[in-house]
């Protein structure tokens, strides 16, 4: 490890990490990147792990999706990261794709980003610390710099007041990126909403979270007219485009309906 980031920072930025390979090797055929050194981290078995602390839940940067998918304790603590990482690609990819390398892309359709917004996770690279709230930058961007690491992603566990849940809206069941995703983490205390976080994919140029409807619920008893009143105003927090995949419209369509159906599973 230690030497790994040596062999990284000698490369002053011209170095490019593989971990899975399953964005880079096919970003090499399309010619879409051409690195000039590649260095395979995929063998640095110290940063694959998932463990538990009192409070908190830590993932080692090379932890592939179908280690995330398996784990009981993701299951149990972070069931939408789990869900989530069940529907990534399909099983080849799930078992070479990792999560630090899923963040790392930055895709605005990054699966394991969209849960990770919603538990406010914290990714921890080399260097330092950044909320993941604050990691992406655009289509591709994030703040990480070329010659840093992703060596850990910690986020809270889910206490017995938490309820969460999510979804994923594809063309196809399987093998399919996101046309929308959606994750949604409510602590409700004395029928009252405490906490919201609402992450979003597919649906801006970067994973997002939904703080305008998140401050809507913050303190309010959760009613059939307060949900309505999110799902409009979630429409106004996104900035869908229309690809192959799905019109700007459809998108925005369906957000709304895909948050009015979580909402109404955490509030069951
Ligand atoms: C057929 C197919 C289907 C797919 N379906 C989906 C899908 O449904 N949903 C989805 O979100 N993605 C999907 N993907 C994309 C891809 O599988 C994921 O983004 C995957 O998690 C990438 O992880 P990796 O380890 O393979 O990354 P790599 O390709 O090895 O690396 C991706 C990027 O991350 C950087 N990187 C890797 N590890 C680190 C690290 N520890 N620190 C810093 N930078 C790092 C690399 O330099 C590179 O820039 C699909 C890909 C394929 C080929």
């Amino acid at each position: 490890m230690k030497e790994t980031l040596q062999v990284i920072r000698r490369g002053k930025g011209g170095v490019t990490l593989i971990a899975g390979g399953t964005n880079v090797i096919p970003d090499m055929r399309a010619k879409a990147i051409k690195p000039a050194v590649l260095i395979d981290i995929s063998r640095l078995k110290s940063l694959s792990y998932i463990k538990e602390d009192k409070k908190k839940i830590r993932i080692g940067g090379l932890t592939t999706v179908s280690e995330l998918a398996s784990s009981k304790m993701i299951q149990r603590y972070a069931p939408i990261l789990s869900e989530a990482a069940n529907q990534l690609g399909n099983p080849l990819v799930r078992n070479r794709a990792t999560i630090a390398g899923n963040l790392a892309d930055g895709s605005p359709a990054a699966d394991t980003a969209v849960p990770l917004l919603a538990l406010d996770a914290i990714i921890i690279t080399d260097r330092r610390k950044i909320p993941i709230d604050q990691f992406f930058v655009g289509p591709n961007r994030t703040v990480l710099k070329k010659d840093s690491m992703i060596k850990e992603i910690v986020f809270a566990k889910a206490n017995s007041k938490t309820k969460m849940s999510y979804a994923k809206l594809g063309l196809r069941n399987a093998m399919a990126i996101s046309v929308v995703s959606i994750a949604i983490l409510v602590e409700i205390e004395g029928g009252r909403c405490k906490k919201a976080r609402i992450g979003l994919g597919a649906v801006a140029p970067k994973p997002i979270r939904a703080y305008g409807v998140e401050e809507m619920l913050v303190d309010q008893k959760i009613t059939g007219e307060l949900i309505e009143a999110c799902c409009e105003k979630v429409t106004n927090e996104i900035r869908p485009i229309s690809d192959i995949r799905a019109s700007a419209e459809y998108r925005r369509e369906m957000t709304s309906v895909l948050l009015r159906r979580l909402m109404a599973q955490v509030c069951s």
